[in-house]
C-alpha cells in the first residue's frame, strides 16, 4: 500500500507540532458497525435513527427508545478495533501532541490503546440519568429489567444512554477543548466522516482558516474533499496501517 504514502504530506504530518484525528462512523465500519447511512438491515431497519435519538422520542416512548440502544449495546459486545485503530494508538506514540476528537459513541479508540480522545457525541456505553445526567453505574442497569430502568438520581426520572441526540447540546468541555485543538493544528487528519453533522464537521474547516494541513481518509467524496489538501480514497482499515508503517520506518 506504499503508494497510498505521499512523501510531501507525510513529513508535514511527522514534523507536526499538534495534530487532530477527527473520527466519524466510517472509522468503525470496518469493524463491522454500520454508519447511519448504510442500507439498514434486521429488526429496527425500519426506523430512522434520526426519529429515535431525539429527546422527543424518549420522552414519547422511553421503552421503545431504550430497546434500541440495547439491541445496539448487544451489537457491540461482539465488536473489536480493527488495524486502523491499533495503528492510530501507534501513531500517537510517534507524534509528541496527537488528540483524537470522535463523533462515535462505540469507545473503540479507547479500547484499542489510543489514550488523548475526546468523545464529542458521548459513549453509548455508559447511562445517565435522563433528569439530572449524572453517570449511572453499570451494575444498577444489570440489576433493573425494567425498560429503561429508574434512574438512582431524580424521583421519576430514567436511565438513558450517554449519548448527544439530535438536537441536543454537545457536552461544553469537549466541544471548547475540539475548537482549541482545530484552531492549533498543524495537520487535521479527517477519517471516515461524512461532514455533514454539526458543529463536528466545521473542526477541521475551523482548523484550514487557521493555517492547518487537512488530509482526508475516505473512501468516498465529502463536502470536505474540496478543502482538503490531500485525499486518500482508501478504507480506514488500509490507510492508517500504512500511515503507521511509514511513520515508524521514518520515511
Ligand atoms: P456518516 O454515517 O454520516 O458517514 C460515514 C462516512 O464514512 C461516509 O463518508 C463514508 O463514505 C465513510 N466510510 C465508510 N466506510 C469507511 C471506511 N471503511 N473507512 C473510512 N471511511 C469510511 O458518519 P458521521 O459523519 O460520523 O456522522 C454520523 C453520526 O452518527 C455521528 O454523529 C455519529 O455519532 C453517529 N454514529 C456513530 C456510530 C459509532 O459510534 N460507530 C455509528 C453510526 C452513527
Amino acid at each position: 500500500m506504499t503508494e497510498l504514502i505521499d512523501d510531501r504530506w507525510l513529513s508535514e504530518l511527522a514534523q507536526a507540532g499538534h495534530v487532530l484525528v477527527l473520527t466519524g462512523a466510517g472509522m468503525s465500519a470496518e469493524s463491522g458497525i454500520s454508519t447511519f447511512r448504510d442500507k439498514r438491515q434486521g429488526l429496527w431497519a425500519k426506523y430512522r435513527p434520526e426519529d429515535l435519538a431525539t429527546p422527543e422520542a424518549f420522552a414519547a416512548n422511553p421503552s421503545h427508545v431504550w430497546d434500541w440502544y440495547q439491541w445496539r449495546r448487544e451489537k457491540l459486545r461482539d465488536v473489536q478495533p480493527h488495524a486502523g485503530y491499533f495503528a492510530l494508538a501507534e501513531v500517537e506514540t510517534l507524534l509528541p501532541d496527537l488528540h483524537i476528537v470522535t463523533q462515535n459513541v462505540d469507545g473503540l479508540h479507547r479500547a484499542s490503546g489510543s489514550r488523548q480522545v475526546i468523545e464529542l457525541h458521548g459513549n453509548i456505553r455508559r447511562s445517565i440519568c435522563s433528569a439530572t445526567k449524572r453517570l449511572i453505574d453499570d451494575d444498577w442497569i444489570t440489576s433493573h429489567a425494567d425498560s429503561p430502568p429508574p434512574s438512582p438520581h431524580a424521583k421519576g426520572a430514567y436511565a438513558r444512554p450517554d449519548v448527544v441526540w439530535f438536537g441536543e447540546s454537545l457536552p461544553e468541555d469537549a466541544l471548547n477543548q475540539a475548537w482549541r485543538l482545530a484552531r492549533q493544528a498543524d495537520v487535521i487528519l479527517s477519517v471516515g466522516t461524512s461532514a455533514l453533522v454539526q458543529p463536528a464537521a466545521s473542526l477541521p474547516i475551523i482548523g484550514v482558516q487557521a493555517g492547518a494541513v487537512l488530509i482526508e481518509i475516505n473512501p468516498e467524496p465529502t463536502p470536505l474533499s474540496a478543502q482538503a489538501h490531500h485525499v486518500l480514497r482508501a478504507s480506514a482499515g488500509t490507510a492508517l496501517p500504512a500511515i503507521a508503517r511509514a511513520l515508524a520506518q521514518g520515511r
